[in-house]
């Protein structure tokens, strides 16, 4: 991965190959050679074909129609081609797009015929890592292209967009800039102590409040950033006859989903597909087919923990004619208990915790529509929704309920629609702590070394982010994620 690399030339399919078939594929060439190799092989239908021989000029940034010739003068295929001309390139090297049929034949070679003519294969995400390494975009720029190929959703191709244009980048790379201008004031005080003022105390820790406070506000998107990417999943829980499966039914029958009922599984989930705030979300009813045949409450509380453990959101659901019932207080903490144990192995980064909704269903039997909760489970629960299924009253309450809980309207205070991913909040966290360190160590009156070692950590951290100061085990791990020929 290190820079040297950037002087051969890579060629890749840059178009799906295999069963999707589609009427164009591209092959891409970047680096110093890509003008030769492809004059070899590519007869202008401007040009007569005494001129082609390595004579081809190409103009940047015009198409050019003609045809590829291999060695012994066969046509290949017709094709366009576009040559983007250093440093006006993706890659800022010369690239040129070679538009020809779709289909695997005359793609493979085409690809084929340019390997022999002196370039090679590139890796995954090798055309973005030399864009990020010659300077056309930071890291985390880079790294919002393969989430913009990736998404599975408007929104989350929205936000990827926002990153791309960079967004987060300069949001991350103002922070790194400030940390850098202090830590430089700081070291001219080691260095220099007797000839400049003391630092003032209250104007650093005002300085790193400011700070603080911008690395949480981008923190604030890195569970939507995370959903995003994944989608959502929600477990609807709770004990035989409170109206699951109605509610089930409402929600996903105002979206016209489809209701799928896995059958032959043990846990008798049963799955729909609805759009939250955006986003996919999958719910799951953990009724089963035969829980109105009497069975016993113990197995509802096993089906209903399997599905709960994976859920980003658990919706609780009481009947609002009956109370809050032993029952419900029994499957509550059995459920519970789960869900925090397996917080409490650490699964997020972001310090986020499952959210629990109470769903007070059957209003229209209750005398009261919220029915009172005894004090220590009510506090287990971010929101109270009263429904009635059968109706469909309350599911946009619900909706919005959850839409807030996960966070999926949060953006940060720049106003974009960028979201962190789970690397980038990772290293915010690591930011944020170390400057907390940092405020500690000056109320402590600590000498200014101490300082300094808090905040070039900050600067690392951060650098992590956008690329300034990354290794290159970090790099080939998010470009090997890449597809090829991007
Ligand atoms: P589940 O066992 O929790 O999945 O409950 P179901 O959805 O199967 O509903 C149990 C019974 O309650 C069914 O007869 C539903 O028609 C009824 N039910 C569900 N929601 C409501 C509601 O909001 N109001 C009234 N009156 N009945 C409801
Ligand atoms: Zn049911």
């Amino acid at each position: 991965w290190s820079t040297s690399t950037s002087y051969d030339t890579i060629v890749a399919i840059a178009t799906p190959m295999g069963n999707q078939q589609g009427s164009i594929a591209i092959v891409r060439i970047s680096g110093p050679l890509a003008v030769a190799v492809v004059a070899k092989y590519f007869n202008s239908s401007k040009k007569s074909t005494s001129q082609r021989q390595n004579r081809w000029k190409p103009k940047s940034h015009f198409v050019e129609l003609g045809t590829i010739v291999d060695d012994a003068g066969l046509i290949v295929d017709e094709v366009l081609v576009v040559p983007m001309l250093a440093p006006r390139s993706y890659t800022k090297e010369d690239v040129i797009e070679i538009q020809c049929h779709g289909g695997d034949v005359c793609v493979r070679r085409i690809l084929h015929l340019c390997l022999e003519g002196g370039a090679r294969l590139a890796q995954p995400g090798e055309f973005t890592l030399r864009a990020f390494l010659n300077g056309r975009m930071d890291l985390s720029q880079a790294e919002s292209v393969a989430q913009l190929i990736t998404a599975k959703s408007i929104v989350a191709a929205e936000a990827a967009l926002a990153a791309l244009q960079g967004g987060l980048s300069s949001f991350v790379q103002a922070m790194r800039k400030d940390c850098l201008e202090l830590l430089a004031e700081m070291d001219a005080h080691l260095d220099f102590e007797d000839d400049i003022p003391p630092l003032e105390t209250a104007d650093v820790i005002e300085r790193i409040n400011s700070l603080c406070f911008r690395v949480q506000d981008s923190l604030k998107t890195s569970n939507r950033g995370r959903l995003l990417q994944s989608g959502m999943q929600i477990a609807i829980v709770g004990r035989p006859n409170v109206g699951k499966s109605s509610l089930l039914n409402a929600w996903s029958q105002s979206h016209r989903a489809i209701v799928t009922d896995i059958a032959g599984t043990t846990r008798d989930i049963v799955e729909a597909e609805v759009v939250v705030g955006g986003i996919p979300v999958k719910l799951l009813d953990t009724a089963g087919i035969r829980e109105t045949d009497n069975v016993v409450e113990q197995m509802g509380v096993q089906r209903s923990e399997a599905a709960a453990l994976g859920a980003d959101v658990v919706v609780m659901v009481i009947s609002a004619c009956d109370g809050w019932t032993t029952g419900d207080h029994h499957i509550f903490h059995k459920i519970f208990s789960v869900k925090n144990s397996e917080c409490a192995a650490g699964v997020s980064v972001t310090n986020f915790t499952t959210p629990w909704v109470l769903v007070q269903n059957k209003i229209d039997q209750a005398a009261e529509a919220l029915v009172p909760i005894p004090d220590d489970v009510k506090t287990h629960f971010s929101k109270f929704v009263p429904t009635c299924a059968i109706k469909g009253i309350g599911l946009h309450d619900l909706e919005a309920a959850v839409v807030e809980l996960v966070g999926l309207g949060k953006a940060c205070s720049d106003g974009r629609q960028w979201a962190v991913n789970q690397r980038q909040a990772e290293q915010l966290l690591r930011a944020r702590d170390a400057l907390e360190r940092l405020k500690e160590s000056i109320k402590q009156d600590l000498p200014i070394d101490f300082w300094t070692i808090d905040l070039r950590e900050a600067v690392i951290a951060l650098g992590q982010i956008s690329g300034d100061d990354v290794s290159e085990e970090v790099l080939s791990n998010i470009f090997s994620r890449f597809c090829i020929g991007k």
